[in-house]
Protein backbone atom coordinates (compact mmCIF):
# COMPACT_ATOMS: atom_id res chain seq x y z
CA UNK A 1 0.00 0.00 0.00
CA UNK A 2 1.32 3.16 -0.81
CA UNK A 3 1.86 5.82 1.40
CA UNK A 4 3.67 8.76 0.39
CA UNK A 5 4.74 9.83 -3.39
CA UNK A 6 7.92 9.15 -3.45
CA UNK A 7 10.49 10.70 -5.70
CA UNK A 8 12.85 8.92 -8.02
CA UNK A 9 16.62 9.54 -8.65
CA UNK A 10 16.86 11.57 -11.03
CA UNK A 11 17.79 10.13 -14.10
CA UNK A 12 21.00 10.75 -15.39
CA UNK A 13 22.46 9.36 -18.65
CA UNK A 14 25.77 7.06 -17.51
CA UNK A 15 29.35 8.39 -18.68
CA UNK A 16 31.23 6.80 -21.22
CA UNK A 17 34.03 5.61 -20.24
CA UNK A 18 37.39 5.91 -22.70
CA UNK A 19 39.20 2.06 -22.23
CA UNK A 20 42.50 4.17 -22.38
CA UNK A 21 45.42 1.50 -22.28
CA UNK A 22 46.09 0.24 -18.88
CA UNK A 23 42.88 1.92 -17.32
CA UNK A 24 41.27 -0.11 -14.71
CA UNK A 25 37.83 -0.41 -17.14
CA UNK A 26 40.18 -1.97 -20.06
CA UNK A 27 42.18 -4.58 -17.78
CA UNK A 28 39.13 -5.57 -16.65
CA UNK A 29 37.11 -5.80 -19.44
CA UNK A 30 40.07 -8.05 -20.65
CA UNK A 31 39.65 -9.94 -18.04
CA UNK A 32 36.10 -10.75 -18.76
CA UNK A 33 36.57 -11.32 -22.47
CA UNK A 34 39.00 -13.80 -21.72
CA UNK A 35 37.45 -15.50 -19.22
CA UNK A 36 34.02 -15.76 -21.08
CA UNK A 37 36.22 -17.03 -24.20
CA UNK A 38 37.02 -19.89 -22.82
CA UNK A 39 34.51 -20.73 -20.67
CA UNK A 40 31.37 -22.30 -22.78
CA UNK A 41 27.99 -21.88 -21.35
CA UNK A 42 25.13 -23.83 -21.71
CA UNK A 43 21.97 -21.24 -22.20
CA UNK A 44 18.44 -23.21 -21.42
CA UNK A 45 15.12 -21.35 -21.86
CA UNK A 46 14.09 -19.42 -18.84
CA UNK A 47 10.44 -20.03 -18.26
CA UNK A 48 8.66 -19.12 -15.24
CA UNK A 49 10.84 -20.48 -12.17
CA UNK A 50 12.37 -22.93 -14.47
CA UNK A 51 15.80 -23.22 -16.19
CA UNK A 52 14.71 -25.88 -19.73
CA UNK A 53 17.48 -27.61 -21.38
CA UNK A 54 15.45 -29.38 -24.16
CA UNK A 55 18.72 -31.00 -25.63
CA UNK A 56 18.15 -29.75 -29.15
CA UNK A 57 21.28 -26.99 -28.77
CA UNK A 58 22.57 -24.53 -31.43
CA UNK A 59 26.59 -23.71 -31.14
CA UNK A 60 26.92 -19.58 -30.28
CA UNK A 61 30.27 -18.90 -32.34
CA UNK A 62 31.64 -15.11 -32.32
CA UNK A 63 31.69 -13.78 -35.93
CA UNK A 64 34.83 -13.01 -36.31
CA UNK A 65 36.16 -16.54 -35.06
CA UNK A 66 33.58 -18.29 -36.28
CA UNK A 67 35.31 -21.62 -35.68
CA UNK A 68 35.46 -20.73 -31.98
CA UNK A 69 32.54 -22.16 -29.79
CA UNK A 70 32.02 -19.97 -26.97
CA UNK A 71 28.97 -21.74 -25.87
CA UNK A 72 25.66 -23.72 -26.53
CA UNK A 73 21.56 -22.75 -25.86
CA UNK A 74 18.47 -25.14 -25.98
CA UNK A 75 15.77 -24.63 -28.89
CA UNK A 76 12.27 -24.33 -27.59
CA UNK A 77 9.94 -26.62 -29.02
CA UNK A 78 6.10 -25.52 -29.43
CA UNK A 79 4.53 -26.58 -25.67
CA UNK A 80 7.89 -24.69 -24.22
CA UNK A 81 6.24 -21.68 -25.92
CA UNK A 82 2.74 -22.10 -24.58
CA UNK A 83 4.30 -23.08 -21.08
CA UNK A 84 5.35 -19.61 -21.64
CA UNK A 85 2.63 -18.15 -21.83
CA UNK A 86 0.76 -19.81 -18.83
CA UNK A 87 3.60 -19.19 -16.65
CA UNK A 88 3.26 -15.45 -17.71
CA UNK A 89 -0.51 -15.33 -17.32
CA UNK A 90 0.05 -17.31 -14.69
CA UNK A 91 2.11 -14.67 -13.08
CA UNK A 92 0.17 -11.30 -14.63
CA UNK A 93 -2.29 -10.78 -11.27
CA UNK A 94 0.75 -10.49 -8.93
CA UNK A 95 2.92 -8.50 -11.03
CA UNK A 96 0.15 -6.36 -12.59
CA UNK A 97 -0.77 -5.28 -8.94
CA UNK A 98 3.09 -4.60 -7.55
CA UNK A 99 3.08 -0.73 -6.68
CA UNK A 100 5.03 0.78 -9.01
CA UNK A 101 7.95 1.84 -6.46
CA UNK A 102 8.57 -1.99 -6.17
CA UNK A 103 9.08 -2.22 -9.90
CA UNK A 104 11.10 0.87 -10.32
CA UNK A 105 13.27 -0.19 -7.70
CA UNK A 106 13.78 -3.95 -9.61
CA UNK A 107 14.81 -1.95 -12.79
CA UNK A 108 17.08 0.70 -10.96
CA UNK A 109 19.17 -1.70 -9.55
CA UNK A 110 19.32 -3.69 -12.90
CA UNK A 111 20.97 -0.13 -13.80
CA UNK A 112 23.25 -0.03 -11.36
CA UNK A 113 23.94 -3.93 -11.29
CA UNK A 114 25.18 -2.95 -15.42
CA UNK A 115 26.71 0.33 -14.36
CA UNK A 116 28.77 -1.51 -11.13
CA UNK A 117 29.49 -5.52 -11.28
CA UNK A 118 28.36 -6.51 -14.30
CA UNK A 119 29.80 -3.94 -16.86
CA UNK A 120 32.74 -6.04 -17.57
CA UNK A 121 30.80 -8.67 -18.34
CA UNK A 122 28.51 -7.48 -20.37
CA UNK A 123 30.62 -5.44 -22.36
CA UNK A 124 32.56 -8.22 -23.33
CA UNK A 125 29.79 -10.38 -24.08
CA UNK A 126 28.82 -8.04 -26.64
CA UNK A 127 31.94 -8.03 -28.01
CA UNK A 128 32.39 -11.85 -28.31
CA UNK A 129 28.36 -11.87 -29.33
CA UNK A 130 28.16 -9.16 -31.53
CA UNK A 131 32.30 -8.50 -32.48
CA UNK A 132 31.56 -4.66 -31.45
CA UNK A 133 34.60 -2.73 -30.83
CA UNK A 134 34.88 -2.20 -26.66
CA UNK A 135 33.73 1.79 -27.93
CA UNK A 136 30.74 -0.03 -29.59
CA UNK A 137 30.20 -2.57 -26.52
CA UNK A 138 29.87 0.54 -23.82
CA UNK A 139 28.04 2.92 -25.47
CA UNK A 140 25.36 0.31 -26.01
CA UNK A 141 25.69 -2.71 -23.83
CA UNK A 142 26.52 -0.86 -20.79
CA UNK A 143 25.60 2.98 -21.33
CA UNK A 144 22.40 3.05 -23.57
CA UNK A 145 21.07 0.23 -21.50
CA UNK A 146 21.75 1.67 -18.08
CA UNK A 147 20.02 4.54 -19.63
CA UNK A 148 16.96 2.99 -20.63
CA UNK A 149 16.16 1.76 -17.31
CA UNK A 150 16.75 4.76 -15.71
CA UNK A 151 14.72 7.45 -17.84
CA UNK A 152 12.13 4.85 -18.19
CA UNK A 153 11.41 4.87 -14.17
CA UNK A 154 11.52 8.43 -14.70
CA UNK A 155 9.10 8.94 -17.81
CA UNK A 156 6.56 6.31 -15.84
CA UNK A 157 6.33 8.46 -12.84
CA UNK A 158 5.40 11.07 -15.52
CA UNK A 159 2.92 9.22 -16.91
CA UNK A 160 1.25 8.37 -13.90
CA UNK A 161 1.77 12.34 -12.48
CA UNK A 162 -0.56 12.83 -15.84
CA UNK A 163 -3.92 13.30 -14.46
CA UNK A 164 -7.42 14.87 -14.85
CA UNK A 165 -8.71 18.17 -13.70
CA UNK A 166 -11.31 17.39 -10.95
CA UNK A 167 -13.59 19.84 -9.08
CA UNK A 168 -14.65 20.23 -5.37
CA UNK A 169 -17.32 17.46 -5.71
CA UNK A 170 -15.77 14.91 -8.32
CA UNK A 171 -13.15 13.36 -8.26
CA UNK A 172 -11.25 12.58 -11.36
CA UNK A 173 -8.44 10.00 -11.33
CA UNK A 174 -6.46 8.24 -14.02
CA UNK A 175 -5.32 4.71 -13.05
CA UNK A 176 -2.15 3.36 -16.02
CA UNK A 177 -3.19 0.01 -15.86
CA UNK A 178 -1.14 -2.58 -17.70
CA UNK A 179 -2.37 -4.43 -20.96
CA UNK A 180 -4.78 -7.28 -20.65
CA UNK A 181 -2.62 -10.38 -21.37
CA UNK A 182 1.17 -10.52 -22.41
CA UNK A 183 3.34 -8.80 -24.64
CA UNK A 184 5.54 -10.72 -26.95
CA UNK A 185 8.88 -9.17 -27.50
CA UNK A 186 11.16 -9.87 -30.58
CA UNK A 187 14.49 -8.39 -30.65
CA UNK A 188 17.51 -8.16 -32.95
CA UNK A 189 21.19 -9.00 -32.77
CA UNK A 190 22.25 -5.61 -32.82
CA UNK A 191 21.72 -3.89 -29.87
CA UNK A 192 22.09 -5.26 -26.73
CA UNK A 193 20.33 -2.38 -25.07
CA UNK A 194 17.47 -2.61 -27.32
CA UNK A 195 17.70 -6.61 -26.66
CA UNK A 196 17.08 -5.69 -22.99
CA UNK A 197 14.70 -2.35 -23.50
CA UNK A 198 11.73 -4.25 -25.43
CA UNK A 199 11.03 -6.58 -22.50
CA UNK A 200 12.04 -4.37 -19.77
CA UNK A 201 9.94 -1.36 -20.75
CA UNK A 202 7.00 -3.55 -21.07
CA UNK A 203 7.42 -5.21 -17.61
CA UNK A 204 8.33 -2.14 -15.70
CA UNK A 205 4.67 -0.92 -16.82
CA UNK A 206 3.19 -3.70 -15.09
CA UNK A 207 3.48 -6.46 -17.97
CA UNK A 208 4.08 -9.80 -18.37
CA UNK A 209 6.30 -10.76 -20.90
CA UNK A 210 7.42 -13.56 -23.31
CA UNK A 211 10.57 -12.42 -25.01
CA UNK A 212 12.39 -14.13 -27.88
CA UNK A 213 16.08 -12.65 -28.36
CA UNK A 214 17.71 -13.01 -32.20
CA UNK A 215 20.04 -16.08 -31.94
CA UNK A 216 22.58 -13.77 -32.91
CA UNK A 217 22.66 -12.20 -29.77
CA UNK A 218 21.91 -14.98 -27.23
CA UNK A 219 25.32 -15.08 -25.39
CA UNK A 220 25.34 -11.43 -24.76
CA UNK A 221 21.21 -11.96 -24.01
CA UNK A 222 22.91 -14.49 -21.05
CA UNK A 223 23.77 -11.18 -18.89
CA UNK A 224 21.00 -9.33 -19.31
CA UNK A 225 18.97 -12.04 -18.22
CA UNK A 226 21.35 -12.57 -14.96
CA UNK A 227 21.14 -9.31 -14.18
CA UNK A 228 17.18 -9.20 -14.24
CA UNK A 229 17.20 -11.91 -12.18
CA UNK A 230 19.59 -10.38 -9.62
CA UNK A 231 17.79 -7.08 -9.94
CA UNK A 232 14.79 -8.71 -8.73
CA UNK A 233 12.18 -9.54 -11.20
CA UNK A 234 10.15 -12.17 -10.47
CA UNK A 235 9.70 -15.34 -11.85
CA UNK A 236 7.33 -15.47 -14.64
CA UNK A 237 7.20 -11.81 -15.39
CA UNK A 238 10.01 -12.08 -18.35
CA UNK A 239 9.99 -15.85 -20.12
CA UNK A 240 12.61 -16.29 -22.51
CA UNK A 241 12.65 -19.15 -25.43
CA UNK A 242 14.77 -18.95 -28.21
CA UNK A 243 14.13 -21.10 -31.50
CA UNK A 244 12.48 -21.37 -34.60
CA UNK A 245 11.38 -17.99 -35.11
CA UNK A 246 8.08 -18.75 -36.91
CA UNK A 247 7.19 -21.79 -35.19
CA UNK A 248 7.46 -19.13 -31.62
CA UNK A 249 6.17 -16.62 -33.35
CA UNK A 250 2.98 -18.60 -34.98
CA UNK A 251 2.26 -19.88 -30.97
CA UNK A 252 2.12 -16.90 -29.47
CA UNK A 253 0.34 -14.47 -32.43
CA UNK A 254 -2.40 -17.65 -32.07
CA UNK A 255 -3.00 -17.22 -27.91
CA UNK A 256 -6.79 -15.09 -27.32
CA UNK A 257 -4.07 -13.22 -24.58
CA UNK A 258 -1.54 -11.49 -27.02
CA UNK A 259 -1.65 -8.38 -26.02
CA UNK A 260 0.83 -6.88 -27.61
CA UNK A 261 4.25 -6.70 -29.65
CA UNK A 262 7.55 -4.94 -29.05
CA UNK A 263 9.42 -5.35 -32.24
CA UNK A 264 12.68 -4.33 -33.43
CA UNK A 265 14.35 -5.90 -36.51
CA UNK A 266 14.15 -5.55 -40.28
CA UNK A 267 10.85 -4.17 -42.35
CA UNK A 268 10.14 -7.50 -44.14
CA UNK A 269 9.18 -9.58 -40.53
CA UNK A 270 7.40 -6.73 -39.11
CA UNK A 271 5.24 -6.43 -42.34
CA UNK A 272 4.61 -10.40 -41.84
CA UNK A 273 4.07 -10.09 -38.02
CA UNK A 274 1.36 -7.30 -38.55
CA UNK A 275 -0.01 -9.13 -41.58
CA UNK A 276 -0.04 -12.23 -38.86
CA UNK A 277 -2.03 -10.03 -36.30
CA UNK A 278 -4.31 -8.83 -38.62
CA UNK A 279 -5.53 -12.49 -39.37
CA UNK A 280 -5.88 -13.58 -36.09
CA UNK A 281 -7.51 -10.06 -35.03
CA UNK A 282 -10.90 -11.87 -34.23
CA UNK A 283 -9.02 -14.32 -31.54
CA UNK A 284 -7.91 -11.97 -29.14
CA UNK A 285 -9.64 -10.36 -26.32
CA UNK A 286 -8.17 -7.13 -27.18
CA UNK A 287 -6.93 -5.34 -29.90
CA UNK A 288 -2.91 -5.71 -29.64
CA UNK A 289 -0.70 -3.13 -29.34
CA UNK A 290 2.04 -3.44 -32.50
CA UNK A 291 5.07 -1.09 -32.20
CA UNK A 292 8.08 -2.07 -34.66
CA UNK A 293 11.70 -0.47 -35.34
CA UNK A 294 12.49 -1.50 -38.18
CA UNK A 295 15.37 -0.99 -41.42
CA UNK A 296 16.65 1.86 -42.78
CA UNK A 297 18.31 3.49 -45.67
CA UNK A 298 20.03 6.59 -43.81
CA UNK A 299 21.25 9.52 -45.78
CA UNK A 300 23.94 11.97 -45.53
CA UNK A 301 23.68 15.43 -47.72
CA UNK A 302 26.77 17.61 -47.94
CA UNK A 303 25.79 21.20 -49.06
CA UNK A 304 28.50 23.03 -50.82
CA UNK A 305 29.24 25.44 -47.97
CA UNK A 306 30.33 22.43 -46.15
CA UNK A 307 33.51 21.56 -43.66
CA UNK A 308 35.55 18.75 -45.83
CA UNK A 309 37.21 17.54 -42.53
CA UNK A 310 33.80 17.56 -41.23
CA UNK A 311 32.26 15.62 -43.80
CA UNK A 312 34.50 12.78 -44.05
CA UNK A 313 34.90 12.31 -40.01
CA UNK A 314 31.19 12.32 -39.45
CA UNK A 315 30.58 9.92 -42.77
CA UNK A 316 33.58 7.53 -41.71
CA UNK A 317 32.24 7.28 -38.34
CA UNK A 318 28.64 7.34 -39.39
CA UNK A 319 29.03 4.21 -41.97
CA UNK A 320 31.50 2.47 -40.59
CA UNK A 321 31.22 2.08 -37.19
CA UNK A 322 29.76 -1.17 -36.09
CA UNK A 323 30.39 -2.65 -39.32
CA UNK A 324 27.54 -0.37 -40.95
CA UNK A 325 25.16 -2.51 -38.65
CA UNK A 326 23.11 0.13 -36.65
CA UNK A 327 19.71 0.62 -38.27
CA UNK A 328 21.02 4.61 -38.00
CA UNK A 329 24.18 4.06 -40.03
CA UNK A 330 24.91 5.96 -43.27
CA UNK A 331 24.46 4.17 -46.52
CA UNK A 332 23.95 6.68 -48.76
CA UNK A 333 25.61 9.73 -49.20
CA UNK A 334 25.07 12.97 -51.59
CA UNK A 335 28.32 15.55 -52.15
CA UNK A 336 28.53 18.04 -54.26
CA UNK A 337 30.95 18.17 -57.13
CA UNK A 338 32.58 21.48 -56.15
CA UNK A 339 33.66 19.15 -52.44
CA UNK A 340 34.21 16.13 -54.24
CA UNK A 341 37.51 16.21 -55.31
CA UNK A 342 38.81 17.06 -51.31
CA UNK A 343 35.89 15.00 -50.13
CA UNK A 344 37.62 11.78 -51.87
CA UNK A 345 40.82 12.40 -51.05
CA UNK A 346 40.85 13.09 -47.38
CA UNK A 347 38.12 9.74 -47.37
CA UNK A 348 40.68 7.64 -49.08
CA UNK A 349 43.61 9.17 -46.33
CA UNK A 350 41.34 8.41 -43.53
CA UNK A 351 39.83 5.09 -44.73
CA UNK A 352 43.53 3.66 -45.44
CA UNK A 353 44.64 4.02 -41.64
CA UNK A 354 41.11 1.91 -40.72
CA UNK A 355 42.18 -1.21 -39.10
CA UNK A 356 40.01 -4.23 -38.64
CA UNK A 357 39.88 -7.62 -37.33
CA UNK A 358 39.11 -8.57 -33.89
CA UNK A 359 37.44 -6.02 -30.83
CA UNK A 360 39.73 -7.89 -28.25
CA UNK A 361 42.94 -5.87 -29.95
CA UNK A 362 41.81 -2.27 -29.20
CA UNK A 363 43.48 -0.80 -32.22
CA UNK A 364 40.75 -1.99 -34.86
CA UNK A 365 38.43 0.08 -35.96
CA UNK A 366 36.06 -2.62 -38.01
CA UNK A 367 35.56 -6.18 -37.31
CA UNK A 368 33.75 -8.80 -38.26
CA UNK A 369 29.65 -9.01 -39.85
CA UNK A 370 27.06 -10.88 -37.83
CA UNK A 371 27.11 -13.90 -39.81
CA UNK A 372 27.65 -16.08 -43.31
CA UNK A 373 23.81 -14.54 -44.12
CA UNK A 374 24.90 -10.83 -44.34
CA UNK A 375 28.59 -11.69 -45.27
CA UNK A 376 27.49 -13.60 -48.75
CA UNK A 377 24.61 -10.84 -49.26
CA UNK A 378 27.15 -8.04 -48.96
CA UNK A 379 30.13 -9.68 -50.98
CA UNK A 380 27.03 -10.44 -53.71
CA UNK A 381 26.13 -6.59 -53.53
CA UNK A 382 30.19 -5.64 -54.02
CA UNK A 383 30.65 -8.03 -56.61
CA UNK A 384 27.37 -6.55 -58.77
CA UNK A 385 28.93 -3.10 -57.85
CA UNK A 386 32.26 -4.25 -59.62
CA UNK A 387 30.49 -5.61 -63.06
CA UNK A 388 27.83 -2.82 -62.95
CA UNK A 389 28.36 0.05 -65.40
CA UNK A 390 27.00 2.45 -63.48
CA UNK A 391 28.71 1.52 -60.76
CA UNK A 392 32.82 1.77 -59.12
CA UNK A 393 34.11 0.67 -56.18
CA UNK A 394 36.33 3.32 -55.44
CA UNK A 395 37.27 2.20 -51.95
CA UNK A 396 37.49 -1.14 -50.24
CA UNK A 397 35.86 -3.91 -51.77
CA UNK A 398 37.26 -6.93 -50.28
CA UNK A 399 36.01 -9.59 -48.42
CA UNK A 400 37.22 -12.33 -46.36
CA UNK A 401 35.06 -15.61 -44.09
CA UNK A 402 38.30 -17.63 -43.25
CA UNK A 403 38.69 -16.94 -40.09
CA UNK A 404 35.82 -14.22 -39.18
CA UNK A 405 33.23 -12.80 -41.51
CA UNK A 406 35.28 -9.69 -42.43
CA UNK A 407 33.96 -7.07 -45.19
CA UNK A 408 36.54 -4.24 -45.83
CA UNK A 409 34.85 -0.44 -45.27
CA UNK A 410 33.82 -0.20 -49.05
CA UNK A 411 32.53 2.89 -50.80
CA UNK A 412 30.81 2.81 -54.10
CA UNK A 413 30.36 5.90 -56.72
CA UNK A 414 27.53 5.48 -58.75
CA UNK A 415 26.10 7.54 -61.31
CA UNK A 416 22.53 6.45 -60.99
CA UNK A 417 20.87 7.78 -57.93
CA UNK A 418 18.65 5.30 -57.86
CA UNK A 419 21.17 2.17 -58.25
CA UNK A 420 20.21 -0.96 -56.15
CA UNK A 421 22.71 -0.06 -53.08
CA UNK A 422 21.36 3.87 -52.66
CA UNK A 423 17.73 1.85 -52.34
CA UNK A 424 18.36 -0.97 -50.57
CA UNK A 425 19.46 -1.59 -46.52
CA UNK A 426 22.11 -3.78 -46.93
CA UNK A 427 23.17 -3.53 -43.53
CA UNK A 428 26.98 -3.55 -43.47
CA UNK A 429 29.98 -1.36 -43.60
CA UNK A 430 28.93 -0.46 -47.53
CA UNK A 431 28.53 3.44 -48.28
CA UNK A 432 26.86 4.22 -51.87
CA UNK A 433 27.83 7.76 -52.72
CA UNK A 434 26.14 9.79 -55.51
CA UNK A 435 27.68 13.48 -56.99
CA UNK A 436 25.54 16.05 -57.69
CA UNK A 437 25.98 19.47 -59.48
CA UNK A 438 25.96 22.14 -56.89
CA UNK A 439 23.31 23.92 -59.03
CA UNK A 440 20.78 20.99 -58.47
CA UNK A 441 20.81 21.80 -54.80
CA UNK A 442 16.83 21.90 -54.55
CA UNK A 443 16.31 18.89 -56.98
CA UNK A 444 18.76 16.55 -54.90
CA UNK A 445 16.72 17.52 -51.36
CA UNK A 446 13.67 15.51 -53.34
CA UNK A 447 15.81 13.06 -54.63
CA UNK A 448 16.58 12.16 -50.69
CA UNK A 449 13.05 12.55 -49.84
CA UNK A 450 12.31 10.33 -52.37
CA UNK A 451 14.54 7.51 -52.76
CA UNK A 452 14.06 4.54 -50.75
CA UNK A 453 10.90 3.57 -48.55
CA UNK A 454 12.27 4.25 -45.25
CA UNK A 455 12.57 7.31 -43.00
CA UNK A 456 14.83 6.82 -39.93
CA UNK A 457 18.16 8.90 -39.78
CA UNK A 458 19.60 11.73 -41.77
CA UNK A 459 21.96 14.26 -41.81
CA UNK A 460 22.75 17.45 -43.43
CA UNK A 461 26.15 19.30 -43.25
CA UNK A 462 26.35 22.78 -44.48
CA UNK A 463 27.73 26.43 -42.80
CA UNK A 464 25.05 28.21 -44.45
CA UNK A 465 21.75 28.55 -42.40
CA UNK A 466 19.30 28.98 -45.08
CA UNK A 467 20.59 25.58 -46.43
CA UNK A 468 19.90 23.99 -42.95
CA UNK A 469 16.51 25.92 -43.34
CA UNK A 470 15.40 24.29 -46.16
CA UNK A 471 16.54 20.67 -45.65
CA UNK A 472 15.00 20.78 -42.61
CA UNK A 473 11.19 21.47 -44.32
CA UNK A 474 12.06 19.20 -47.20
CA UNK A 475 13.41 16.38 -45.60
CA UNK A 476 10.29 16.75 -42.44
CA UNK A 477 9.00 13.30 -43.49
CA UNK A 478 12.48 11.48 -44.29
CA UNK A 479 14.01 10.72 -41.37
CA UNK A 480 12.76 10.39 -37.60
CA UNK A 481 16.15 11.35 -36.09
CA UNK A 482 17.40 14.33 -38.23
CA UNK A 483 20.84 15.69 -37.61
CA UNK A 484 22.54 18.84 -37.93
CA UNK A 485 26.48 18.78 -39.25
CA UNK A 486 26.51 15.64 -37.77
CA UNK A 487 27.00 12.06 -37.78
CA UNK A 488 23.40 9.88 -38.44
CA UNK A 489 24.24 7.72 -35.60
CA UNK A 490 24.94 7.50 -31.83
CA UNK A 491 21.01 8.77 -30.54
CA UNK A 492 21.68 8.94 -26.57
CA UNK A 493 18.41 7.86 -24.66
CA UNK A 494 16.69 11.11 -22.85
CA UNK A 495 18.40 13.40 -25.51
CA UNK A 496 17.71 12.43 -28.92
CA UNK A 497 14.24 9.81 -28.81
CA UNK A 498 14.63 7.29 -31.67
CA UNK A 499 12.54 6.41 -33.92
CA UNK A 500 11.65 6.91 -37.84
CA UNK A 501 8.52 6.34 -40.08
CA UNK A 502 7.41 4.96 -43.56
CA UNK A 503 9.09 1.67 -43.73
CA UNK A 504 11.21 2.18 -41.00
CA UNK A 505 8.21 1.63 -37.84
CA UNK A 506 5.66 2.65 -36.25
CA UNK A 507 7.95 5.60 -34.43
CA UNK A 508 6.68 5.13 -30.96
CA UNK A 509 10.45 6.41 -30.12
CA UNK A 510 12.52 4.39 -27.99
CA UNK A 511 13.49 5.39 -24.70
CA UNK A 512 10.68 7.98 -24.18
CA UNK A 513 7.46 8.55 -22.52
CA UNK A 514 5.64 8.28 -25.59
CA UNK A 515 6.80 4.35 -25.90
CA UNK A 516 5.69 3.69 -22.44
CA UNK A 517 2.50 4.70 -22.88
CA UNK A 518 1.70 1.81 -25.42
CA UNK A 519 2.18 -0.73 -22.65
CA UNK A 520 -0.57 0.91 -20.73
CA UNK A 521 -4.60 0.79 -20.62
CA UNK A 522 -5.62 3.60 -18.64
CA UNK A 523 -9.09 3.46 -16.62
CA UNK A 524 -10.33 6.34 -15.91
CA UNK A 525 -12.24 6.47 -12.61
CA UNK A 526 -15.04 9.60 -11.69
CA UNK A 527 -15.98 9.90 -8.09
CA UNK A 528 -18.64 11.77 -7.37
CA UNK A 529 -19.36 13.00 -3.23
CA UNK A 530 -22.60 14.15 -3.07
CA UNK A 531 -24.06 12.19 -5.06
CA UNK A 532 -28.07 13.54 -6.76
CA UNK A 533 -31.17 11.94 -5.74
CA UNK A 534 -33.22 13.77 -7.66
CA UNK A 535 -33.52 12.80 -12.01
CA UNK A 536 -35.06 16.18 -12.46
CA UNK A 537 -32.79 19.29 -13.94
CA UNK A 538 -33.81 22.93 -12.86
CA UNK A 539 -34.79 23.71 -16.21
CA UNK A 540 -37.77 21.14 -16.29
CA UNK A 541 -39.55 24.05 -13.87
P1 LIG B 1 15.85 -9.67 -38.29
O1 LIG B 1 14.61 -9.12 -38.91
O2 LIG B 1 16.60 -10.72 -39.04
O3 LIG B 1 15.51 -10.32 -36.87
C1 LIG B 1 14.89 -9.58 -35.85
C2 LIG B 1 14.18 -10.54 -34.93
O4 LIG B 1 13.07 -11.10 -35.64
C3 LIG B 1 15.04 -11.72 -34.48
O5 LIG B 1 14.73 -12.05 -33.15
C4 LIG B 1 14.61 -12.81 -35.42
O6 LIG B 1 14.83 -14.12 -34.92
C5 LIG B 1 13.15 -12.51 -35.58
N1 LIG B 1 12.55 -13.06 -36.80
C6 LIG B 1 13.16 -13.30 -37.99
N2 LIG B 1 12.27 -13.80 -38.86
C7 LIG B 1 11.09 -13.85 -38.23
C8 LIG B 1 9.79 -14.28 -38.59
N3 LIG B 1 9.54 -14.74 -39.82
N4 LIG B 1 8.81 -14.20 -37.69
C9 LIG B 1 9.06 -13.72 -36.45
N5 LIG B 1 10.26 -13.31 -36.03
C10 LIG B 1 11.27 -13.38 -36.91
O7 LIG B 1 16.79 -8.43 -37.94
P2 LIG B 1 18.26 -8.44 -37.37
O8 LIG B 1 19.18 -8.87 -38.46
O9 LIG B 1 18.34 -9.10 -36.06
O10 LIG B 1 18.45 -6.87 -37.11
C11 LIG B 1 18.73 -5.99 -38.15
C12 LIG B 1 17.48 -5.27 -38.60
O11 LIG B 1 16.90 -4.58 -37.49
C13 LIG B 1 17.80 -4.18 -39.62
O12 LIG B 1 16.79 -4.16 -40.59
C14 LIG B 1 17.79 -2.91 -38.79
O13 LIG B 1 17.53 -1.73 -39.53
C15 LIG B 1 16.71 -3.22 -37.80
N6 LIG B 1 16.85 -2.42 -36.58
C16 LIG B 1 16.06 -1.32 -36.44
C17 LIG B 1 16.18 -0.52 -35.32
C18 LIG B 1 15.32 0.70 -35.16
O14 LIG B 1 15.31 1.26 -34.06
N7 LIG B 1 14.60 1.12 -36.18
C19 LIG B 1 17.12 -0.85 -34.35
C20 LIG B 1 17.91 -1.98 -34.51
C21 LIG B 1 17.76 -2.77 -35.63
Amino acid sequence: MLKGFFNIPKAVNEPVKSYLPDSPETVAVHKAYNAMWNEKIDVPLYIGSEEIRTGNTRNMTPPHDHKHIVGTYHLAEKSHVEKAIANALESRTKWANMAWEQRAAIFLKAAELIAGPYRAKINAATMIAQSKTIHQAEIDAACELIDFLRYNVEFMTQIYKDQPSSNSDVWNRVEYRPLEGFVYAITPFNFTAIAANLPASAALMGNVVVWKPSDSQVFSAKVIIDVFKEAGVPDGVINVVFGDPVMITDTILASPDFAGIHYTGSTFVFKELWKKIGENIHTYKTYPRIVGETGGKDFILVHPSSNVKQVVANTIRGAFEFQGQKCSAASRAYFPTSLWPAIKEEMGKELATIKQGSPQNFSNFVTAVIHEGSFDKLAKYIDQAKADADAEVIFGGNYDKSVGYFIEPTVILTTNPKYTTMETELFGPVLTVYIYEDKDWADVLKLVDSTSEYALTGAVFSQDRYAIEEATIALQNSAGNFYINDKPTGAVVGMQPFGGARASGTNDKAGSAQNLLRWVSPRTIKETFVTPTDYRYPFLG
